[in-house]
């Protein structure tokens, strides 16, 4: 067998969005995963559906893995004739042990490649709105090694050098020494007022700093119950954080916001989420699935052109509908003179998406509104079709008949109960992590409430913000006996995160 080859991957500090372009295709590419604490777990979500993953990191029921057995097991899957990817937190060559992976693979005649990754060092100093170098301040930086032992009679570190030789100094897994650190650059000649920043979890939605001073900073460490992983920063340049500070101000900052809405449905609130400084979590309480019975869909495919409008109301009505469209052997011009109505500017898209031009999205993004727009559009025994899911309001068809519309609703999708860990979002309530929780329909409350299937609710979600994208869901969750705390003026997922923003529920 042809041996395999071995990528030592940078995979950058935290954010995932911090990997390189060579990094994430070594990651799609592999076979074989091997990563440990430091590396993003999401980009896990790029690996091949095949790819063997191996943690190698330490965990609440065992130790990490020993180094020389990490460096056994990536000659030995590479031996097999694995493409390996050795995803390592930040750069594999900064205090990554990266150069001893690398010399064992070169003994064993081993193909590798090294992607150099972000560094911890200078990013998370970045996201804390610390420049490593600034013109003012200082012209050089150096990143050093914390985790000396500080009984060692010999050290290696040359901390007379260091003290007032450099302007900013990273100490990198030094928490643990952070007295010890602190003394020994004092003792060298730097200032004790040099100003120093622990920044924790850094790049990530946990990030926490705390700034203090080389002669106070480890007291405030203790007192905070500061910890790893996180990096030390030492000089002047740390005081340019308080006008600098971009990460840690974004509107959604430190906020974990469960995200209800059904896996397909999720990504774009999310996504949303996440660029303002948040960290969703998604538990799909809905899950979208085809109709039982396409029957009366089928049918009204067949004779489209009777009808004089076609009222879609959300973008799984457009999706399922075009599919079964296609199973038909059909496609869109069996639209032809037919109107279409959109509820929403989703809703629109997906019709765009399919070539279709929308008559007519109403400003408001409920039946009634649609029901207000047709009217003068709708004559009496126009033949409306409403292709929807099996649990839509009554409200539009009714609305429509009374207009004198000759309504034919027809399904098609269902939506059933979401198949997420409801132990978890518990576990989380419980442990007040969740600080938000985002309701988009009447369905996801209800699913939510059976999901949980607790007593308490109402104790679980006390210091929880219930954000609800309108009325009517605001009404099912006040029915189940939910409170809402914000609620979307405009009845969109953008509304929505209005809505969240304007509250703050950190403290
Ligand atoms: N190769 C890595 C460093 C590995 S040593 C890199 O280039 O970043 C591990 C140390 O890096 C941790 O003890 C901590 O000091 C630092 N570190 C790594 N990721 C970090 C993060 N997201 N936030 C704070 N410190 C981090």
């Amino acid at each position: 067998m042809i041996s395999g080859i071995v990528y030592l991957v940078g995979a950058g500090p935290g954010d995932p969005g911090l990997i390189t372009m060579k990094g994430l295709n070594c990651i799609r590419k592999a076979s074989v995963i091997v990563y440990d604490r430091l590396a993003s777990p999401k980009l896990l979500a790029y690996a091949s559906p095949d790819a063997e993953i191996i943690y190698v990191g330490k965990s609440p029921d065992r130790h990490a893995m020993k180094q020389h057995e990490i460096n056994q097991l990536l000659v030995e899957k590479a031996k097999d004739g694995n493409i390996v990817t050795r995803l390592k937190g930040g750069d594999p060559f900064v205090f990554g042990r990266g150069g001893e992976e690398a010399e064992e693979l070169v003994e064993n005649g081993i193909r590798f490649e090294v992607v150099p990754g972000i560094t911890s060092a200078v990013a998370v100093p970045a996201y804390a709105g610390i420049p490593v170098t600034h013109r003012d301040a200082t012209s050089n930086f150096a990143v050093i090694t914390g985790n000396e032992d500080p009984t060692k009679e010999e050290s290696n570190i040359a901390w007379d050098k260091i003290a007032t030789g450099i302007g900013t100094l990273v100490f990198l897994m030094g928490m643990g020494n952070l007295p010890h650190i602190s003394e020994k650059l004092i003792q060298h000649g730097r200032s004790p007022k040099t100003p120093v920043a622990l920044v924790r979890w850094g790049t990530r939605p946990e990030q926490r700093s705390l700034v203090g001073t080389l002669e106070n900073i480890a007291d405030k460490a203790k007192e905070a119950d500061f910890r790893n992983p996180a990096i030390i920063l030492v000089g002047e340049v740390v005081k340019l954080r308080d006008k600098l500070s971009w990460f840690e101000n974004k509107p959604l900052f430190g906020k974990q916001v469960l995200v209800t809405r059904s896996r397909q449905q999720a990504s774009a609130l999310s996504r949303r989420i996440e660029e303002l400084g948040g960290e969703p979590y998604e538990f799909p309480t809905i899950q979208v699935t085809a109709a039982d019975d396409y029957t009366p869909l089928d049918n009204a495919i067949k004779n489209l052109s009777s009808y004089r409008w076609v009222i879609f109301t959300s973008v799984n009505g457009v999706k399922y509908f075009f599919k079964r469209l296609k199973i038909l052997n059909k496609d869109v011009r069996e639209l032809h003179g037919v109107k279409i109505c959109a509820i929403g500017p989703k809703t629109r898209e997906e019709l765009e998406s399919f070539g279709l031009l929308v008559d007519y999205v109403p400003g408001e993004y409920r039946a009634e509104q649609i029901v207000a727009g047709l009217k003068g559009n709708v004559q009496p025994g126009d033949k409306v079709l409403l292709p929807r899911a099996d649990i839509a309001r009554k409200i539009l068809p009714q609305a429509l008949a009374e207009m004198g519309a000759n309504v034919e609703e027809v399904t098609t999708y269902k939506t059933i109960l979401g198949a997420g860990d409801a132990g978890k979002v518990i576990e989380k309530l419980k442990q007040k992590e969740l600080h938000v929780l985002t309701f988009t329909s009447s369905s996801t409350v209800r699913n939510f409430v059976k999901l949980l299937d607790v007593d308490n609710l109402n104790e679980l979600l006390q210091d929880v913000v219930v954000a609800s994208i309108g009325p009517i869901t605001s009404n099912t969750a006040r029915e189940l006996g939910i409170d809402v705390t914000v609620e979307a003026k405009e009845y969109t997922i953008r509304g929505l995160v209005e809505a969240v923003m304007q509250t703050d529920s950190r403290d």
